[in-house]
């Protein structure tokens, strides 16, 4: 179930990119990553990655903002795994698997 606001991409590139002005010399990628750690504890998320067709779609955007996709079979019962994390569909923070 939600708990945290998941950003627009466009929300959450705006952001990195003044970041980034804000403190040249980091790659994108790791500001996006310092970013989004920071946006995760005044409650909001980085958009969540593309979906992995070939496992179960529920994710799971952990404490520090890093989203976890299932890495079970597709429709499986029970409580989701990422190897990491295990979370079930009524967590904070995880959006069942789309149909
Ligand atoms: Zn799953």
């Amino acid at each position: 179930m939600a708990a945290r606001t998941i950003l627009k991409h466009q929300q959450f590139e705006d952001a990195v990119e003044a970041a980034c002005a804000a403190l040249p010399g980091i790659g994108y990628e790791d500001m996006a990553d310092g970013v989004s750690a920071a946006l995760a504890v005044v409650g909001l998320l980085a958009p969540p990655p593309e979906l992995d067709g070939d496992t179960c779609t529920a994710l799971y955007a952990d404490p520090s903002g890093q989203w976890w996709q299932c890495e079970d079979d597709p429709g499986h019962d029970g409580r989701h795994d990422a190897g990491e994390h295990t979370w079930t569909d009524a967590d904070d923070d995880a959006y069942p698997a789309q149909q």
